[in-house]
């Protein structure tokens, strides 16, 4: 993140880039506005620091001629620097366009400012508004403030263009005026979002109402909406509106995000990457049900390497374990969409096959196993025995049933030699 100061003193300057030194924010300083101009058409910066008083013009004068400057986007938000008393600048700053004021005078309240600004403004380049308002000056003027706070927003004037939006697009937030053109209310779009049924129904929603619609917000806040504005929108209470549902947002998807990656960990083996035992258990009653409903085929490998006790005990245990995550590789890749492989335990595997009846499981098995024998995982050659069973017509075979079966079937390829397939019912040929 790129930030400009402009501040008279050098030894202010110094404060300042000590202070964030180490927060990844990388600062220029210059002492003057019109050395500012130049910096700002050179580089692009992610906020303006601006001491209220400049050498050669006011941080109220810099701030309505930056906006001449060709290059000068509205995400490059201006802060203002002051020793004064902030709540008598505040009301003039905002005018002239800066989004926060800060104390020059206290560094604990500056440091702090600054590092939450920096987060705001990271959070916002990535965050995506759905803006649904139907008086485009109010709209010009709405999107230009949150443009300018790093938003990106997808404006619209009706309810039913925003919803379409909303069904193809991932969005942070969304913010509804209340009485809009069109079929749909703001309140129509706060129940629609509400009921749409995935993720996206969790999504933030700040409602806009004018001054006098208190039943209307009271009905849009109990169909959902987060939280409402009232019109005409005060600037500052909007960015903090604005801010505190983003940063909502976030945690949400952070919180999701945790749950997917322990979900994973619960189901995944570590060691080959493959699905583990536990889910195995999980998914296996939905393939035969599946299996069932739809009247295919289900067939089942069991995988277990041959003598592989003697692989450790000759090149040691870190070894297998390589042997076993490379083995794990292979059988990931002879998965095809539909197919389900897991590490079943130590050095044995099973795989699922959906739409696979005993000739094609057995064609498969004998792939594998061919694989497997040229494989040369840490340039050992590992041979596998493999046991097949399947389903055939018999719709309400048991999974329970089906592992038996291919169990056996590896029981049989160990003793006549091993690195074979056999298949548990004698009838299929091999
Ligand atoms: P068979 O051909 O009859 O299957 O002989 P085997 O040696 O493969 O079978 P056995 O069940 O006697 O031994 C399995 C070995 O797998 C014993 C165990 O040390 C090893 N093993 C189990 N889990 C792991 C693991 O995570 N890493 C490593 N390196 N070895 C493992
Ligand atoms: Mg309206
Ligand atoms: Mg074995
Ligand atoms: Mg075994």
């Amino acid at each position: 993140m790129n930030v400009l100061l402009i501040e008279p003193t050098k030894l202010y300057q110094q404060i300042v880039h000590e202070m964030l030194g180490n927060t990844g924010i990388k600062v220029d300083a210059t002492s003057t506005g019109c050395k500012g101009f130049q910096l700002i058409k050179k580089n692009g910066y992610d906020f303006i620091l601006v001491s209220k008083n400049l050498p050669d013009m006011t941080g109220i004068e810099f701030a309505q001629q930056v906006n001449n400057i060709n290059n000068y986007f509205y995400s490059n938000s201006l802060v203002m620097l002051t020793a004064d008393d902030i709540n008598i600048s505040l009301k003039e700053a905002q005018q002239a366009g800066y989004i926060e004021i800060l104390p020059k005078d206290n560094f604990e309240s500056l440091y702090n400012g600054l590092l939450q600004l920096a987060g705001q403004i990271n959070r916002n380049k990535a965050s995506k508004v759905l803006y649904i308002e139907d008086t485009k000056s109010v709209a010009q003027l709405t999107i230009a403030l949150m443009e300018k706070i790093g938003l990106s927003v997808d404006h619209f004037l009706n309810g039913e263009q925003a919803m379409q939006s909303f069904d193809g697009n991932d969005y942070d937030l969304v913010i509804s005026d209340i009485f809009i053109e069109g079929k749909l209310t703001g309140a129509d779009i706060v129940e629609a979002i509400r009921k749409s049924g995935s993720k996206k129904s969790r999504t933030p929603i700040l409602a806009i109402s004018g001054q006098g619609d208190t039943d209307m917000r009271i009905n849009v806040l109990r169909k959902g909406a987060n939280d409402f504005i009232t019109k005409p929108i005060q600037h500052e209470e909007f960015c903090a509106r604005i801010n505190n549902l983003i940063a909502l947002k976030k945690l949400f998807d952070q919180v999701d995000e945790q749950q997917k990656k322990l979900f994973d960990l619960a189901m995944t083996d570590q060691l080959t990457g493959l699905y583990n035992r536990h889910s195995l258990t999980e998914m296996a009653p939905k393939y035969i049900s599946d299996a069932k409903r739809h009247r295919f085929e289900l067939s089942l490998l069991v995988i277990d390497l041959d003598h592989f006790k003697n692989i450790n005990d000759s090149y040691g245990h870190a070894t297998g374990d390589v042997v076993l995550s490379e083995i794990g590789r292979l059988l990931n890749q002879a998965c095809r969409k539909e197919d389900f492989a897991a590490r079943f335990g130590g050095e044995e595997f099973v795989m699922l096959l959906s739409h696979c009846n005993a000739n094609h499981a057995l064609e498969k098995a004998e792939l594998i196993r061919q694989q497997v024998e040229a494989l040369m995982p840490a340039e050992i050659k590992i041979t596998a025995s493999i046991g097949v069973a399947s389903t055939g017509q018999d719709h309400n075979m048991k999974f329970n049933t089906l592992f038996e079966e291919a169990d056996k079937a590896v029981y049989q390829a160990k003793h006549s030699g091993r690195n074979q397939v056999q298949h548990a019912k004698s009838n299929v040929a091999a």
